[in-house]
């Protein structure tokens, strides 16, 4: 049995050491909170990258991603080629009442269209108005922080080697047109100095006159 009146005494000490403590209440609105970047704030779209696959929505254990799309005709991209067909997205929106925060739609994007943000203040006074269209949710978009860097040790993304590969070539492309061009120039120029002409064909004063 214990001393008559202790549990008193541990909560009066209890009591004091809180009261003692340094507050931690931020007063939100005026004092905004430091909040990690990576934090699930809202769900934004790089709309670029959407190819309408659907997989998001249908992976979607709120059912809360609503997608409209049509098709259309993609003329061939070189002559004798076949025409193809792609999906434009008409629609994206998310609505943020029914939305659980889960994730699963941003894991499963095949073409990384959906990223967190860490964006916070959208708070509505109508739970109609947290649906958020294609626009806010593409605005949001610029709020999501750059990924952090790769392990110096790291494989080069496939994405950017396959970037560095094309504008390498594009680069050895213009160094050629360029390189032909000038020999294009330097053989109009070359034989005509030598003659004592100018690029007009007429002789040079002073030149085959002795
Ligand atoms: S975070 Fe989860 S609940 Fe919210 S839209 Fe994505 S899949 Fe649906
Ligand atoms: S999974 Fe990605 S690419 Fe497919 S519809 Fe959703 S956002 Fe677009």
């Amino acid at each position: 049995m214990g001393i008559p009146g202790s549990g008193l005494a541990k909560g009066l000490a209890v009591t004091l050491r809180t009261m003692t403590r340094r507050s931690v209440t931020a007063q939100y609105p005026d004092a905004l909170p430091e909040l990690p970047p990576r934090s699930r704030g809202v769900i934004a779209l790089f709309e670029e990258n959407c190819t309408v696959c659907m997989l998001c929505a249908r992976e979607c254990p709120d059912w809360c991603i609503y997608i409209d799309s049509h098709k259309e005709t993609v003329p061939a991209a070189a002559p004798g080629g076949r025409e193809r067909s792609r999906n434009v997205l008409d629609r994206f929106a998310i609505d943020f009442s029914l939305c659980m925060y889960c994730g699963i739609c941003i894991e499963v994007c095949p073409f990384d269209a959906l990223f967190w943000s860490p964006e916070f203040e959208y708070a509505e006074t109508d739970i109609l108005e947290l649906t958020h269209e294609r626009d806010k949710l593409r605005e949001w978009m610029w709020t999501v922080p750059a990924p952090p860097a790769l392990d110096p040790a790291a494989e080069e993304p496939k994405e950017i080697a396959a970037a560095r590969k094309a504008a390498e070539k594009a680069a050895a492309a213009r160094a050629a047109q360029a390189a032909t061009e000038a020999d294009a120039e330097a053989g109009t120029d070359g034989p005509a100095t030598q003659a004592g002409t100018d690029a007009d064909g007429e002789r040079a004063p002073g030149e085959g006159d002795a």
